[in-house]
């Protein structure tokens, strides 16, 4: 019996219109994923390789996710997501079968996406885990099936983590993740498109400010600011549970108490 849940082939449902604030990370992805599926000739004549992965990193709570299954549904692609530290928790020998497994899956739904969230968990960096020799068995797997004993054909490889610092750089080289992606927090600007998205689906009332709430959410992510929305709406409840729409001054509210995990500390490490 396994211990690994199944695996999923899904075909997400997020477009690009449901993140806010990263066009140009957007663009990066639609040139080196979704050009060489649907243009694979013009990559061939003129001699080039499309990458096999790519890299998100960046603070929690910033799309990364999001983005990866955005990618899936706008460039037609099957999806299959793991967590790295999903992998790790298995008697020996399971791990790295659940890794063939995977990528088995993913040949079979090409043109497809591996999505490896906390790739980090598999790093084999010796000052992190002691050079764990669990963690080195999969990552060897992994990086086995990455360069392809079998041809990788239309399957791409992503992944993400909030620690770019400790990922093995037997990860990183060319032919594996070989795009790296920063996803940062939102500007201002991102702000107002990720609050606007929010909202779409709410009842706000006349007098929202969603500049004003922008100012007020410096330094908030997108997972906060989705947050901040909810709050805002319960609140609302709270004042009256028969209220037609949720006002100014209850996002406001909300913005003053929304917790900020992307400290200037954390943020100095990307
Ligand atoms: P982690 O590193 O913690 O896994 P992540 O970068 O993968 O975080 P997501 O899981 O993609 O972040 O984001 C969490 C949730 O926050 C999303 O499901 C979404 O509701 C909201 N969110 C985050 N960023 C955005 C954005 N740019 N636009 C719209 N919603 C966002």
């Amino acid at each position: 019996p396994s211990a690994m849940r199944e695996v999923y082939v899904e075909v997400p449902a997020v477009r690009w219109e449901d993140i806010g604030g990263q066009a140009k990370v957007q663009q990066k992805l639609r040139e080196c994923i979704e050009w060489p599926l649907k243009h694979p000739e013009s990559f061939a004549r003129l001699g080039v390789r499309p990458p096999k992965g790519i890299l998100l990193f960046g603070p929690p709570g910033c799309s990364k996710t999001l983005t990866a299954r955005a990618l899936a549904t706008e460039s037609g692609l099957n999806f299959i997501a793991v967590k790295g530290p999903e992998l790790l928790n298995k008697y020996v020998g399971e791990s790295e079968r659940a890794v063939r497994e995977i990528f088995r899956k993913a040949r079979a739904a090409s043109p497809s996406i591996v999505f490896f969230d906390e790739i980090d968990a598999l790093s084999t960096s010796r000052s992190d885990n002691g050079g764990n020799s669990k963690h080195e068995g999969v990552l060897t797997t992994l990086l086995n099936e990455m360069d392809g004993v079998q041809e990788l054909v239309g399957v791409v490889v992503v992944a993400a983590t909030n620690r770019p610092d400790v990922i093995d750089s037997a990860l990183m080289r060319p032919g594996r993740l070989d795009r790296i992606l920063y996803v940062g927090p939102p500007d201002y600007e991102g702000r107002v498109e990720i609050l606007r998205i929010r909202m779409r689906g709410m009842a706000v009332a006349s007098d929202v400010d969603v500049e004003e709430l922008a100012r007020l959410t410096e330094g908030c992510s997108g997972a906060e600011l989705t947050a901040l929305c909810q709050d805002a709406a319960l609140l609302t409840m709270k004042t009256d549970i028969n209220a037609a729409s949720v006002p100014q001054s209850a996002f406001v509210s909300a913005a003053a108490s929304v917790r900020r995990q992307i400290t200037p500390d954390i943020l100095a490490h990307f």
